[in-house]
């Protein structure tokens, strides 16, 4: 079993639309992808419409959280989408991107940059508006190279000249919000030290003990001695460990099944679930 737990689609910052993205992840040869779009779930029924037979979706979301005044990113899954709270913290965070988008772009100008929240619009398409957007606006008028390019300090990186903070979720409470809507939380790229400040090892034993179900350990941002301590930390506090691959399509280099979730952390993870159900994919043959 080929287990991919951690994507994005055009209903984030991805470029593949939900449909692509399953077709995709059935053609890289896995048999789980889970969509997780950056603080929505309006991806959901394109996926499960498009869904290819032998191919099963967990649905999820990141939920952009800060800890102590450093960003992280929290995989929830499985939760019950309809579920008030969790549903209108999801809105304040996807809602406060669109003004915080106008603050980047206006910062950007005032350095001489001509770019145009239309420009970064039509970009984002119906996905919650963020950074990458802007940065392939960058990518586009020539400032940088590169998407990546772009989270620096001179551009869009935590803290950087054209940088604005969005309304984020203090993790415990979203730990407690996705467990109410019956999911289970995984810590997303705890150790990405290229994106910035990361949150310290005493914080995940305080998420542990609060209820955070597992850390993501198998990821493009870490290396592989920083995978071995993550290992050793999730046996330690008793986390589960996942691997995945955060495709984002064509804005990042990673491809769809680069890293991979153990099959029995898999199990456990629906084990846990109590707020929806994989969904099997049944090659369009959904009408029973
Ligand atoms: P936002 O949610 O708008 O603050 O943007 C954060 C997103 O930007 C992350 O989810 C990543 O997809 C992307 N990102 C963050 N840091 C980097 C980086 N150093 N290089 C490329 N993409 C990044
Ligand atoms: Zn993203
Ligand atoms: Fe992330
Ligand atoms: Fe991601």
């Amino acid at each position: 079993m080929r287990i991919d737990l951690h994507t994005h689609s055009t209903a984030s910052d991805g470029t593949d639309t939900p449909a692509e993205l399953v077709r995709n992840a059935a053609a890289a040869g896995l048999d789980v992808v889970a969509l997780t779009d950056h603080d929505t779930t309006r991806g959901y029924p394109e996926a499960i419409d498009a869904l290819p037979e032998g191919l099963t979706l967990v649905t999820g979301a990141e939920l952009s959280c800060r800890y102590d005044g450093i960003s992280m990113h929290m995989l929830a899954y499985l939760f019950d989408p309809e579920q008030p709270d969790l549903l209108a913290e999801r809105e304040l965070v996807r809602d406060d991107r669109v003004p915080r988008a106008h603050a980047m772009i206006a910062k950007l100008r005032e350095l001489g940059v001509p770019i145009t929240w239309e420009q970064v619009a039509r970009i984002a398409g119906n996905g919650s508006v963020g950074r990458p957007h802007i940065a392939s606006a960058l990518v586009d008028l020539g400032v940088v190279d590169s998407v990546s390019d772009a989270f620096t300090p001179e551009w869009l990186a935590d803290g950087g000249r054209a940088y604005v903070q969005k309304h984020e979720t203090d993790p415990f409470e979203a730990i407690r919000l996705v467990k109410a809507a019956g999911g289970v939380t995984v810590f997303a790229h705890p150790a990405a030290v290229k994106r910035g400040r990361t949150v310290p090892e005493s914080a995940i034993a305080d998420l542990a003990a609060a209820g955070l179900d597992g850390i993501e350990v198998d990821h493009m941002d870490h290396d592989p001695a920083t995978r071995a301590r993550l290992r050793g930390l999730a046996s330690e506090l008793g986390l589960l460990a996942t691997g995945s691959s955060d495709y984002h399509g064509s804005r990042k280099t990673c491809v769809l099944g680069e890293y991979t979730t153990d099959p029995e952390v898999y199990g456990e993870i629906t084990r846990r679930a109590t707020g929806a159900f994989p969904v099997p994919g049944t090659g369009g043959r959904r009408s029973a």
